[in-house]
């Protein structure tokens, strides 16, 4: 999962009192009480008492997942995605993928726009708090995402079938290069920073940037000010949907155990 504000995510999560479900949540979480300026055991004990509070506590199992975060936290903080510049040469290059049907081509561009977004990202606004790059050729850009990551954000539905078709043309025509390093490694051969920025990219749903530079209108999911692209008379994003859907279902079953309930009631 990638997460463009991590401080805004952990925040939410604790002030909600939502369980912490994986390692990168409970080391975000001990990154916020390391800006709070704690000394390491408080942390720890802090991390302890809102496990046991939101989750079923074991210490077994959470005293390496624990001692991992401290050690995250030390040397990491928290990555806030800010501006992204997508330059003029780098969109011509997005915009000229011409290579299979209309709207294949349009899915193929916006994976483009994301892979990029997304390598910029992580170049310029890196967690380490001491400045290590691992890449130190400076006109290379390495993207470290997985695709189903880089499909979700680009809001692009395919099957895995269909994206190693999008795979073999996009390496074909030098776009992007797969590495030997892992799947989630790509090289993207259309990075020109040299060239002049065209379109300014924020974090709130980066890909509505995109979306929007091709014409479309911009609208605010009415719950979470999430940022969308009109399609559809949608009011809301895709997350707060399901979420209402969820109470919705909830409330209906509340409703009919009271009613019954009632019935019972009137019955004896
Ligand atoms: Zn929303």
């Amino acid at each position: 999962m990638i997460i463009l504000d991590e401080k805004s995510y952990i925040k939410k999560i604790i002030e909600k009192e939502k369980p912490l479900r994986t390692q990168k949540e409970i080391n975000l979480y001990a990154v916020l009480l390391f800006e709070k300026l704690l000394k390491g055991n408080t942390i720890v004990r802090n991390i302890e008492e809102y496990l046991e509070k939101t989750d079923e506590y074991v210490q077994a199992k959470h005293f390496y997942k624990v001692t991992r975060a401290i050690t995250y936290a030390k040397k990491h903080g928290f990555r806030i995605v800010g501006e992204i510049f997508i330059n003029e040469w780098e969109m011509e290059v997005i915009e000229s993928f011409n290579y299979l049907s209309e709207k294949e081509n349009e899915e193929c561009r916006r994976i483009l726009f994301m892979m990029l977004y997304l390598a910029k990202a992580f170049k310029y606004y890196t967690t380490r708090l001491k400045e290590e790059n691992p890449f130190p050729i400076k006109d290379y850009l390495y993207l470290y995402a997985s695709i189903e990551d880089i499909l979700w954000l680009a809001e692009v539905r395919i099957s895995f079938k269909k994206w190693k078709k999008y795979k073999h043309e996009m390496t074909k025509h030098g776009l992007i290069t797969p590495t030997i390093y892992s799947k989630k490694t790509w090289i993207i051969n259309y990075f020109y920073p040299d060239s002049q920025a065209i379109l300014k990219v924020l974090n709130n749903n980066p890909i509505t940037y995109y979306q929007e530079y091709k014409g479309a209108k911009i609208i605010e999911c009415e719950s979470c000010k999430k940022r969308l692209a009109k399609i559809t008379s949608r009011k809301y994003c895709s997350d707060c949907a399901y979420q209402m859907k969820l109470n919705a279902k909830k409330e209906i079953k509340n409703h009919l155990t009271q009613t019954i309930k009632q019935e019972f009631q009137n019955m004896e």
